[in-house]
């Protein structure tokens, strides 16, 4: 289970709403199928020709009332131009050096696993009669590409520093929402931050999502290059991705009372019903194996509904889910 939560009965309840950042994590369930996958990755190493760092002018007008300007996060409505800022974060542990082949390579796959999972939600969303274009090809914007230096503390203890680290690098490197969204035209933003983790890293990637008493407003995936001995793959991207518009952790019980109250029986469900739902895995359901050139996972029904594109889920009122935060 990899929700952290600001559901604490201890006394520093109203602390805790304050420092902790909402983390919805996660993408790996190695528990259901096994452990020591690896990696099916046979991409040839490229030179990257990308953006250099991009220079920007501070903004700072949401600094001091960001909530109030998007009281539902920079990713609300999964619908419409999408744009997805890239933040390739170094910390002391894991740095970036795009001098490197190595770290251009895992670079380019960021691009090819987001065209990937990109291209996997917009042909979902036509077939709950949505439409949804991502931009997030930052080679051809310099708007969507960052280089950042942050602490170890984003690593380390992301709930409790992270958070407020990587929001605040936003708000003062990044050009504000209203910028990005009156440069670009789109409706959306969300923002991924690349750390240029090793495959013994052990954490998993998370996202990040606006709730009341956040210090920023900013919704981010939190993407570990390599982890658990293999790569993200596209599926990962996509799982984080639809964390960032409501989709709750479906392999799991809401322990900490931030994934919709899911329940034991719920999970059963989804394992013995829908166990290809994104949100359930993002392994091949057939092998356990990772694809990097595909997503062969599913969006089914409740998924949607989490994430607006439809009203109701007859799973989520069978097992007596909270309402989706698009509901109403
Ligand atoms: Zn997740």
């Amino acid at each position: 289970m990899f929700f952290y939560s600001n559901n604490n009965d201890n006394g520093n309840r109203r602390l805790l709403l304050f420092i902790v950042i909402a983390i919805i994590a996660v993408s790996r369930i190695c528990l259901y199928i096994g452990d020591n996958k690896t990696a099916d990755n046979n991409d040839t190493e490229t030179e990257s020709s990308a953006a250099d760092s991009v220079n920007v002018s501070i903004n700072t007008s949401y600094f001091n009332n960001s909530n109030l300007s998007y009281p539902m996060g920079s990713a609300e409505e999964l619908s419409g131009d999408v744009a997805v800022v890239s933040v390739f974060a170094s910390t002391p542990d894991y740095s970036w050096d795009f001098s490197d082949s190595e770290d251009c390579r895992t670079r380019e796959d960021t691009l090819k696993y987001m065209d990937i999972a990109s291209e996997w939600i917009e042909k979902n969303a036509v077939e709950w009669n949505q439409d949804v274009n991502f931009i997030y090809d930052w080679k051809k914007c310099e708007y969507l590409y960052y280089e950042a230096d942050l602490s170890e503390n984003v690593l380390i203890s992301r709930h409790n520093y992270g958070g407020d680290e990587v929001g605040r690098y936003i708000d003062s490197n990044i050009p504000s929402i209203s910028q990005i969204k009156n440069k670009l035209d789109c409706d959306e933003v969300v923002y991924i931050i690349y750390y240029n983790t090793d495959d013994k890293f052990t954490d998993v990637s998370n996202t990040s999502v606006y709730y009341d008493g956040c210090n920023y407003p900013y919704e981010y995936v939190s993407l570990y290059c390599n982890n658990n001995y293999c790569e993200e793959p596209p599926a990962v991207y996509a799982h984080e991705i639809l964390h960032a518009f409501g989709a709750p952790d479906l392999y799991t019980a809401d322990e900490y009372g931030n994934n919709y109250g899911t329940t034991d029986e719920l999970v059963d469900y989804i394992k013995n019903n829908l166990d290809n739902e994104i949100m359930y895995t993002t392994y091949d359901r057939v092998t356990g194996e990772c694809h990097y050139s595909s997503i062969t996972n599913d969006l089914t029904e409740i998924t949607a509904y989490y994430i607006g594109w439809t009203d109701r889920s007859a799973i989520a009122e069978k097992f007596g889910m909270q309402s989706s935060s698009h509901s109403g």
